[in-house]
């Protein structure tokens, strides 16, 4: 097998791109794709300075490390969630550390044990969706930092498969709101922060192989809740499709942008957004759903039934 540019041994078979490549070949082929959606898309001015949302996973750390290759000025944000089984946080943290002091990045961790007295397992038998509320918290989170550190935008690793399985579920749900937000950039709005997926064309195969070839070490742990992580069962079946129809996952993903604007009006909320009496954050009611999380005001019981986890952007 030999690289479609060089003619070098190959290393690797992308039939989606109807290409094989030798190491460099891949590398450059990945970080042009990357380049080439962030121009598109207007992502980032050249040398911006980008705050990345990091778990610890191959997919936010291949984020901050082509990023930082391209030249831009990369903070992470990590959220230590407090999950103890399979030493999950505590092995994502130190993951993660480890990673930003190889590069000599800045990044901001925030542990949740420590600023607000407890983890996220302890929503876990109020919430079975204990993801949603996770996702919520760490998104208010790094929403609030971005803003207060006037960072360009958020950059979050999300790749082609985790874009298109979404983008098949809310399909089959004809979900407009979902539908108009599913997109590779979401533009800053009032008291949101700009949001970039720079991953949003590559798949999750070739973010493994890339994040291999760089020898970038991802956290082996795995969140005991994972199993219950979104469309799972999507991406199951975009990848059946795919084995048959090389190429269908991108091109599902990509006519969807360009006709992604129709869905722009029907997804617009009709609920006035105000600022939360307590953080100031937004929210269309008086108090913002991470506040009745996490600085509780009335009995747990009475709160429970008011939160609704759709909230937030
Ligand atoms: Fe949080 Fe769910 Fe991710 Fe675990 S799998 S860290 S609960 S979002
Ligand atoms: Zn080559
Ligand atoms: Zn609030």
């Amino acid at each position: 097998m030999k690289c479609t540019v060089c003619k070098r041994e190959a290393f690797v078979k992308l039939p989606a791109h109807n290409a094989k490549f030798c190491p460099d070949h891949f590398d450059q082929f990945f970080l042009r794709q990357v380049s080439r959606l962030i121009k598109k898309f207007r992502m980032l001015r050249p040398g911006a300075r980008v705050l990345v949302a990091v778990s610890g996973g191959k997919d936010s750390l291949t984020v901050v490390d082509v990023l930082h290759r391209l030249g831009y000025q990369v903070t992470g944000f990590h959220v230590n969630v407090g999950i103890k089984e399979n030493n999950f946080s505590e092995e994502s943290e130190a993951v993660t550390i480890s990673f930003f002091e190889k590069l000599g990045l800045p990044l901001k961790i925030i542990n949740l044990e420590k600023e607000y007295g407890r983890n996220i397992t302890t929503f876990a038998r109020r919430f079975p969706r204990l993801c949603a509320v996770c996702g919520l918290t760490k998104r208010h989170l790094m929403n609030d930092y971005a803003l207060a550190g006037r960072f360009s935008c958020v950059a979050t690793g999300h790749h082609l498969d985790d874009l298109a399985s979404s983008l098949l579920a809310n399909v089959l749900r004809w979900d407009l709101s979902y539908l108009a937000k599913n997109l590779p950039v979401l533009p800053a709005e009032g008291p949101f922060a700009k949001k970039i997926k720079p991953l949003a064309l590559l798949s999750e195969e070739e973010v493994r192989i890339y994040s291999e070839l760089r020898g970038i070490k991802p956290v082996t742990a795995v969140c005991p809740y994972s199993k219950e992580a979104k469309f799972k069962r999507y991406k199951f079946f975009l990848n059946e499709l795919e084995k048959q129809s090389p190429g269908m996952k991108r091109a599902f993903y990509e006519n969807y942008l360009k006709v992604a604007g129709i869905f722009e009006k029907a997804g617009t909320s009709e609920l006035p957004l105000r600022n939360c009496k307590i953080c100031g954050g937004p929210t269309p009611s008086e108090i913002c759903t991470f506040c009745r999380l996490w600085n509780r005001t009335q009995s747990a019981q009475e709160e429970d039934q008011e939160i609704n986890l759709g909230d937030g952007n």
